[in-house]
């Protein structure tokens, strides 16, 4: 019988420090996660810290019977004090073990074959590369690396150097999601930061049409690489169809749906205009025709819509997070019902719906459930034809199902 992974062994109970600076000790009952492979220990966790620790320095993760989980980094800022790296209590978390971590990222995407040098690839997602805190995505010869941990920022300049090493890119663009310092209690060593990153938007292929994207300005990274597939799969069910994409940032769903799909016509809505003049360049530069952009909340839009008695044979809906936390689901649900329930009277019978939430708090049943109640509510049946996640560049730690946030649903509507 497998010996269980909860029960201490004593040959083990004095770990070996590696390069740890300290020893992080649990409260009782507070190890099964770690033992999991759960790579975030908070604050509520943690009965004491032994050693002279100073934020970003490495320690050892032990059960309050002093047995060793894992290793990690510690922040005494963070609401996650230590975000935890490996479980081999033989592994120091040097140059080499970050070089191996890198190597492995990148092989998944080689093997994935998202490596067109014009096109564009998450090559490392946090959690899901055992690298929590760090996020690269490729845009042609260019990398945006996305720092959202303090143990990250702290060796910044090691991890720009492996990544020029590894993947030999023209640049290196350094961002910071808004927030994401105050939280980390960390304060940015660089804006930008390797080699000359672009003055303008650069260009990448994804299914033979071309984007602009702006590195340093732009959403997210610059583009929602996360879509990659579902813009490809969308786009087959829209055949013919006079389609409204909504939320369209620089025209991902809407150009997929004219050029792969063969969609009659399509209209995108957007309220950023900086996303609506992206997508106009982005029409413009792949010669597309029957697809236009307006910059409108789409709230107002819908409403809009319905008053003009207009009518669609595929919409597509995908809005940014509408919570950031569980705290808020019932409000962001109450939304989703509401953009999903126009959406449904906006359709035509037999109309395609494409439903997005990038909530990670939503989970994919309250998101079934929503469309159940809309269902309900309009009088029409909703039929579910696929249920998508992410492209696979993005994967799920399974021990970390917090990464899981991207749904996208197909539906028919009768
Ligand atoms: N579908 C896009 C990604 C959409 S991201 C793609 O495939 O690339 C969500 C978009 O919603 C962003 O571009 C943001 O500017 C826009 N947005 C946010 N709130 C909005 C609102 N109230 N009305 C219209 N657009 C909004």
């Amino acid at each position: 019988m497998a010996e269980s992974v909860t029960e201490p062994n004593p040959s083990q109970a004095l770990a070996p420090l590696a390069n740890s600076t300290g020893r992080v000790v649990l409260r009782r009952g507070k190890a099964k996660p770690f033992y999991g492979r759960h790579p975030w220990v908070l604050d509520t966790a943690v009965a004491r810290v032994e050693g002279e620790v100073a934020d970003g320095d490495v320690v050892d993760l032990l059960c309050d019977k002093r047995r060793f989980i894992a290793r990690g980094i510690f922040n005494s800022h963070s609401k996650i004090r230590v975000r935890l790296y490996t479980w081999n209590s033989g592994e120091a978390l040097d140059t080499a073990f970050w070089r191996g971590r890198l190597a492995v990222a990148g092989q998944l995407r080689e093997q994935l074959g998202y490596s067109d040098p014009e096109g564009g690839a998450r090559l490392v997602f946090s959690e899901a590369d055992g690298l929590s805190g760090l996020i690269v995505d490729r845009y042609g010869r260019h990398l945006v690396v996305q720092v959202n941990a303090l143990a990250i920022e702290k060796r910044l300049d090691l991890f720009l150097e492996l990544l020029a090493e590894q993947f030999q890119p023209q640049s290196i663009v350094v961002r910071r999601e808004h927030g994401v310092a105050a939280l980390e209690g960390m304060t940015p060593l660089h804006e930008s930061a390797w080699g000359e990153p672009p003055a303008g938007p650069i260009f990448i292929a994804e299914h033979g049409l071309r984007y602009g994207v702006d590195l340093s300005a732009g959403q997210k990274t610059g583009f929602y690489l996360d879509q990659r597939e579902n813009r490809r799969i969308a786009a087959r069910y829209l055949r013919g169809r006079r389609v409204l994409d909504m939320f369209c940032y620089s025209g991902g769903f809407g150009m997929a749906a004219i050029q792969l799909g063969g969609a009659a016509e399509v209209l995108g809505v957007d309220s950023s205009p900086k996303a609506i003049a992206l997508a106009e360049a982005n029409a413009e530069l792949n010669h597309l025709a029957g697809i236009r952009f307006r910059k409108q909340d789409c709230f107002e839009a819908l409403d809009e819509l319905s008053l003009a008695g207009e009518r669609f044979g595929g919409i597509v809906l995908d809005p940014p997070k509408f919570t950031h936390g569980r705290r808020t689901v019932d409000d962001a649900l109450r939304a989703y019902h509401r953009i999903n329930r126009q959406a449904v009277d906006l359709l035509e019978p037999g109309g395609i719906l494409i439903t997005c939430s990038c909530s990670g708090s939503v989970i994919r049943e309250d998101f079934q459930m929503m469309l159940a109640g809309v269902a309900q509510k309009a009088g029409r049946s909703i039929q579910i034809l696929e249920q998508l996640g992410p492209a696979p560049d993005h994967p799920v730690s399974a021990s970390c199902l917090d990464g899981e946030y991207l749904k996208c649903f197909i539906c028919r509507v009768v």
